[in-house]
């Protein structure tokens, strides 16, 4: 580790919390759940301090954690090595770093280390040399690479790295120039602050309801404390614009304070930020997985120090070390991109609202589609809700009509019913553009030998193989395997016998081309466009009116504003249907209600066709005639008959194993030893529906219990009891959301 910014005399302290003289406890970024004591004679570490103590052969960074234990004997401690120059993570994020611990049953140090996942954060310069062009010395011994380096140069202060780069050099040349006087060099910091939010500047001027809904936020700010608070309003009716006036609210109300909005890492693009900085005059602190490391650590430094007031971010900038947060917005609340599935398992809006309490601040849930969890909260006086009934400017929301595919099917291996051509064709013909959803990449989800009927798995997985045409490969969508296409099937030997089933969007796509020669078609899913920019680029075009059939999975569906969109055709509606998942309905009610809302966002009214074989389907008729509420009034009589969340409580235990008999051993003696108890009811263990990926087998158990019973408790006195063998890993997953 780098020792540099060890203050080896560690600072002064005011805090009534530092830990006691001769003892710290410190927590560390490991899956332990404890922090350990060490000895300290120095003046005392307030908790939250970074520091150095050595832990088995090696030094470690963690934290000064504030410990309920008796001091162990001070005389047995090892020493601490010293604290860093940092400030300390604050009060409220350690109240909800132990609260999260327990909520979702991993170690408090797993819960630490994501908000110490910034490697360099604390070691990293604080100084760095960069240059700038000075004027060319005598006799400057001139090259083809130095003339680039010099072209490359300005005013603006590059890093040699930087500079090199831009030259297509090495750092030598640049250097070579600084020692002969034709660069200068100065110092500069690589983590700017940045420029605050200019909470002068006023918003557009809100319609009646938008006005509403800002001042019931804003009493809500006011008044101070923690409070839930949902905007439920449908797509385009200014949400944004009145959660941006309670940022401002908040940001106004306390000259430190700092505001953070969540949004789905998919729906987190340029324009979103761009929009936010044109509303507050400074761009906002950035907080996702594109960011470099360098601005990682700018955006992380500055949340710390509390320059950052304003950060947009996706779920992981919850663990964000903010020195006085005082409001998160979660934006489309619904989204089950909130839920982390691997490492820690959380749900960030479920965590946002807990972070509220424990800080004492307001949250604020925004969506068209809330979640049945949000709506039951709602009704049950737990949030308070403000609604937003029209888009605003009047435009009209999209008339939606379902499609019987077995009235009105398409020509054999094809995919487009009639009425849907006809509807693109009409769209065509006046220059109006049409998006052709199906949420599934590839060409085929299906490959199947015509002769023996093999279909083809990733190798020792269970899971089916996607066709990819592009690439000429089949790829596995779970374990990231990929394998050229063979020309026979490698089961029954047979030649040009692999049958491609079912459509994706590649397939979509090639009908299309086939049916409308001279149409402008794109295709956007998340690799026929790999990586954000190429991403952004054909979300531009279709912006700009470049595109005219936009076929798309998911990525298109959210938060993009297309003026000339006006037909919205659904290929597969049942698609998110199948499935034992428990929140399948919900599910496929809010993405296509999201997708079919990308239709008429501006003066031309839209619609929506969805192709689906059950027309009956309580999700569809609900979606075709508008009507929300009874869709999830039905919804929760289904749960709350079941006793599933949110009129109960929910967890999986989940275990994996390369060892197939010692996995079905466990599961059954794991469910032997679960304890009996009133309201309680263990199901399981069952193979997980993609039962092997990779080789490894998964089975589960799911625990439902009464909404009153201690579901934590429960479940770690049971687990506490058992235990697991060594080939053998168990999760815990509260409240699960995914069952593959
Ligand atoms: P939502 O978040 O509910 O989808 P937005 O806040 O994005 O809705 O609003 C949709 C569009 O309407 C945006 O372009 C937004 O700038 C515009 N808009 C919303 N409210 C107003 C307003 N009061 N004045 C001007 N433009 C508005």
């Amino acid at each position: 580790m780098n020792q540099g910014t060890l203050t080896q005399e560690p600072r002064k302290s005011e805090d009534a919390e530092a830990s006691g003289a001769g003892r710290v406890s410190v927590l560390f970024p490991l899956p332990l759940d404890k922090p350990f004591d060490y000895a300290w004679d120095g003046e005392p570490v307030p908790a939250g301090s970074f520091v150095a103590a050595p832990f088995g052969s090696r030094e470690v960074t963690g934290v000064v954690w504030p410990s309920e234990e008796p001091p162990a004997p001070s005389n047995k401690l090892k020493k601490l090595g010293g604290s860093y120059d940092a400030p300390p993570l604050a009060p409220d994020l350690i109240a909800f770093i132990d609260w999260a611990a327990a909520y979702t049953m991993f170690p408090k140090g797993a819960l630490l280390r994501m908000v110490m996942r910034v490697s360099d954060a604390l070691t990293g310069p604080r100084m760095q040399t960069a240059f700038v062009r000075a004027a060319a010395p005598e006799g400057l011994r001139m090259t083809a690479q130095r003339k680039a380096v010099l072209a490359a140069a300005g005013d603006e202060p590059l890093s040699a790295a930087d500079l090199a780069g831009a030259a297509g050099v090495s750092e030598t040349v640049v250097r070579g120039l600084a020692e002969a006087g034709a660069l200068a060099r100065i110092e500069v910091d690589p983590d700017p602050p940045f420029a605050p939010p200019d909470l002068t500047k006023n918003g557009p001027s809100l319609s009646d309801d938008q006005q509403f809904a800002a001042e019931t936020i804003g009493a809500i700010i006011d008044d101070g404390g923690h409070k839930a608070v949902l905007i439920d309003g449908v797509t385009g009716s200014g949400k944004t614009e009145v959660y941006f006036e309670a940022v401002a609210a908040a940001l106004k109300k306390d000259p430190e304070a700092q505001a953070l909005i969540l949004l789905p890492e998919i729906a987190l693009t340029l324009p979103f930020l761009k929009r936010v900085e044109t509303r507050f005059g400074a761009a906002p602190a950035p907080w996702h997985s594109d960011l470099t490391a360098a601005q990682r650590r700018r955006s992380w430094r500055r949340v710390a120090e509390g320059n950052a007031r304003l950060v947009v971010g996706a779920r992981s900038a919850l663990f964000l070390p903010f020195k006085k947060l005082r409001l998160i917005v979660v934006d489309e609340e619904h989204d089950n991109a909130y839920k982390q599935e691997e490492g820690v398992i959380y749900h960030a809006r479920d965590l946002a609202v807990a972070r509220g309490s424990l800080g004492d601040f307001p949250v604020v849930l925004a969506s068209a589609t809330p979640s049945l969890e949000t709506v039951v909260n709602v009704d049950e006086g737990r949030y308070e809700a403000v609604g937003l009934s029209a888009r605003f400017a009047d435009a009209a929301m999209p008339d939606i009509r379902l499609v019987d595919m077995r009235e009105e099917a398409p020509e054999a291996g094809r995919w487009l019913s009639p009425p849907l051509i006809d509807a693109v064709d009409q769209n065509l013909s006046v220059g109006e553009q049409s998006l052709l959803f199906l949420n599934r990449r590839g060409y085929a989800p299906l490959t199947l030998c015509r002769r023996c009927g093999h279909k083809m798995t990733a190798p020792g997985s269970d899971s089916m193989l996607v066709e990819h045409r592009f690439e000429n490969r089949l790829v596995c969508h779970h374990t990231g395997f990929s394998m050229p296409k063979p020309s026979a099937c490698p089961a029954c030997n047979a030649v040009d016998s692999l049958t491609p089933c079912g459509p994706g969007v590649e397939r979509v796509a090639e009908e299309a081309r086939e049916r409308w020669p001279d149409a402008r078609i794109a295709v956007l899913s998340s690799d026929t466009a790999p990586g954000t920019a190429s991403m952004r680029e054909v979300l531009e075009a279709m912006k700009a009116g470049e595109i005219d059939i936009l076929i798309a999975t998911q990525v298109a569906a959210k938060g993009h504003h297309f003026p000339n969109l006006t037909l919205v055709g659904v290929v597969d509606a049942d698609l998110g249907l199948a499935g034992g998942d428990l929140r399948a309905a919900e599910r496929t009610y809010q993405l296509l209600s999201q997708v079919t809302g990308r239709a008429g966002r501006a003066e031309k009214p839209g619609r929506a066709l969805l192709q689906t074989y059950q027309p009956q389907a309580p999700v569809l008729a609900a979606l075709a005639s508008g009507d929300r509420d009874a869709f999830l009034m039905a919804e929760a009589l289904g749960r709350r008959d079941l006793g599933f969340p949110p009129y109960g409580r929910l967890a999986a235990i989940v275990l994996r194993s390369l060892d197939e008999k010692a996995l079905e051993q466990t599961a059954r003696k794991l469910k032997a030893a679960a304890p009996g108890a009133d309201g309680v009811e263990v199901l399981g263990p069952a193979r997980a529906p993609i039962y092997r990926l990779r080789g490894v087998a998964r089975m589960r158990l799911l625990v439902k219990t009464r909404r009153n019973v201690n579901l934590q408790a429960y479940l770690s006195d049971w687990l506490k009891a058992v235990k697991i063998p060594g080939p053998v890993r168990l999760t815990v997953d509260i409240n699960p959301y995914s069952f593959l």
